[in-house]
């Protein structure tokens, strides 16, 4: 019987000894050693509902859940809900889709910042009954102007030393809708000459007049990520509030605010370096602009490096889990060469995918000594050194596909596949020799004859002469016809976000069709997600488009691998 490569695996946790450093689980080990929190571990992984999760997002998840499994605490899934143009429910039902798929199960921990809205307007209100928020009522051109930069200090707003009662009553006309988008913001009253551009009275509300996903019109104004987020956390409970470094600054406007409203226990923020990873993008807004500007087929096309697109490209989610846990986390800008992740996948697929056999770009040979009405069916092994995935039938008849570029007129030296007057084996079939060729009249080869030692049965020589060449084949009378996309990585340049405009780099060839490959029958019906190693072509999952009548495999990765060369060559660091 065969074992598929399932698309979600229960191992989620199971760490493994390879793991990198992790600076971020070193400290919360000191904190749970210390009885910080009482020991809890409560995290939280908190994506933007406006895209789809990356590869990128998968580092921050798979850091996220595995500290709280690690500590016996738990990982909420709060959506950073606050700007409602970007955002939408399409969005939230793709992200928990992925997180899930990642392997990853937040066990109805699932919130919304929105869901505290109401929570953080009345915070909002004690600041400014505090005096430590103001209404501002500068153009926005006055208000970016004004706040100086890292040279210069900031300005004080005219309107900042508003009384607290003028404060509240123009914080209500905002929120009932009265004001124009852009003719007032909350700000925190902190310092607008601190050192620290983001203290210099940061915002806390704009005004919006569009509607919100899951809010609907109830608000018109939404609270900035810095006033949310914090806040959010400490209502869940967050013991370590884990982000990417572009939010070092933010840390103590995010401290500020829970000392503010002398909110107890309080979370703690911990930044680390965001992933960057060797021909790719991973920013939501470049990934945005692929799709919209139809460079790729959606959000979920196999060359993205989303989650939605890897799991449509056949990566298995264990393979990413994996990468993820042994790049570590470090506070330390980096790029991690994308061939360590497309070894793992690699690996994972060698002990996990069936073999089969598929010919990708056909040409027909015909066995002249084989007879027309004969067909036999060879019992063949479905992994070449694990007997556990047990065996399968595949049919053999007098004409055959082979791959086009097994077969040269005129060969190389070191060529050992066909050509004229050549022997090779036909892969767990039979020894074939070239007889002749059949040309178009360009002279390109359409047909190849041979003939078969019939003493040769399962593929051995019978005198045990020295065949070097073993070619892959399918069956002509059973073989489906099905499309092989054989996918590349998307930029051909290692950074591709260096220079003017990313989409230059767009590699041209990141996906080529075979549109008619020839599939041995087994390969027919297989549900979408399904991999197998087209032996000789690389691994192959099925795409959710493909038909029984109709397959069609995604190569989710070729057989060579770049970072296994590396690593023996001591390339690695
Ligand atoms: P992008 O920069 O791609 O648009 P984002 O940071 O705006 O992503 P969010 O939805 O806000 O996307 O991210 C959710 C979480 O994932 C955040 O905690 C963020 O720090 C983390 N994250 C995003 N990108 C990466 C990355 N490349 N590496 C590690 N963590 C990341
Ligand atoms: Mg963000």
């Amino acid at each position: 019987m065969t074992r598929d490569t399932t698309p979600t695996d229960a191992s989620a946790t199971a760490s493994t000894d390879e793991e990198g450093p992790n600076f971020v689980a070193d400290l919360v080990a000191a904190d749970v050693a210390a009885g910080k929190h009482g020991g809890r571990v409560v995290t939280r992984f908190p994506p933007e509902p406006n895209g789809y999760l990356h590869i990128g997002h998968a580092k921050a998840i798979v850091l996220d859940f595995d500290l709280a499994a690690r500590f016996g605490g738990r990982c909420n899934l709060r959506f950073d809900d606050t700007n409602p143009e970007a955002e939408s429910e399409e969005y939230v039902e793709a992200i928990r889709r992925d997180v899930r798929w990642l392997g990853y199960d937040w066990d109805g921990h699932e919130h919304f910042a929105s869901d505290y809205f109401e929570q953080l307007y009345e915070w909002a209100k004690l600041l400014v009954r505090k005096g430590l928020a103001y209404v501002d009522s500068q153009t926005p051109e006055e208000i970016r102007k004004n706040r100086g930069d890292y040279h210069s200090p900031g300005v004080d707003s005219p309107y900042r030393t508003r009384s607290v009662e003028e404060n509240l009553t123009l914080l209500e006309t905002m929120r009932a809708g009265e004001l124009a988008e852009g003719a007032a913001v909350l700000r925190a009253k902190i310092d607008m000459a601190h050192p620290n551009v983001v203290m210099r009275d940061p915002l806390m509300y704009r005004i919006r007049h569009v509607p919100h996903h899951r809010t609907g019109d109830a608000w018109c104004i939404y609270p900035m990520y810095d006033w949310a987020h914090g806040q959010s956390d400490a209502i869940e409970g967050v013991t370590h509030s884990l982000c990417t470094l572009e939010f070092e600054d933010h840390r103590p406007l995010y401290d500020w605010f829970l000392e503010a409203l002398e909110i107890d226990p309080r979370p703690q923020q911990i930044e680390f370096a965001r992933l960057n990873l060797s021909y790719t993008v991973l920013s939501k807004r470049k990934l945005r602009r692929l799709v919209e500007e139809g460079h790729v087929d959606g959000w979920d096309d196999p060359r993205m490096p989303t989650l939605a697109g890897m799991r449509r490209r056949g990566f298995p989610p264990a393979a990413i889990r994996r990468f993820c846990r042994r790049i570590g986390i470090s506070k330390r800008e980096g790029v991690v060469d994308v061939t360590l992740l497309e070894h793992m996948v690699r690996d994972h697929l060698e002990h996990t995918a069936p073999r089969a056999l598929a010919v990708l770009d056909p040409i027909k040979l015909v066995i002249e000594n084989y007879p027309d009405d004969e067909e036999e069916w060879f019992e063949v092994p479905n992994h070449p050194t694990d007997p556990s995935f047990g065996t399968r039938r595949v049919p053999f008849s007098r004409e055959i596909w082979i791959e086009r570029d097994d077969f040269m007129l005129d060969p190389p030296r070191k060529y050992h596949r066909l050509a004229p007057g050549r022997e090779v084996r036909l892969r767990y079939a039979c020894l074939v020799t070239c007889t002749g060729v059949r040309t178009d009249d360009e002279g390109r080869p359409v047909e190849v004859r041979c003939t078969f030692d019939p003493q040769s049965r399962g593929g051995t020589a019978p005198d045990g002469r020295k065949v070097r060449g073993t070619i892959h084949w399918v069956s002509a009378r059973h073989a489906v016809r099905g499309t092989c996309r054989l996918y590349d990585r998307l930029f051909d340049a290692e950074n591709p976000s260096a220079g003017d405009d990313f989409t230059d780099h767009l590699n041209p060839d990141s996906c080529i069709v075979r549109g008619d490959a020839r599939l041995e029958p087994s390969l027919a019906a297989l549900a979408a997600g399904t991999t197998r190693q087209f032996e000789r072509r690389g691994y192959f999952t099925v795409d959710p488009s493909s038909t029984p009548e109709h397959p069609v495999w995604n190569r989710t990765i070729a057989l060579k691998d770049t970072w296994a060369k590396l690593v023996a060559r001591g390339a690695t660091g």
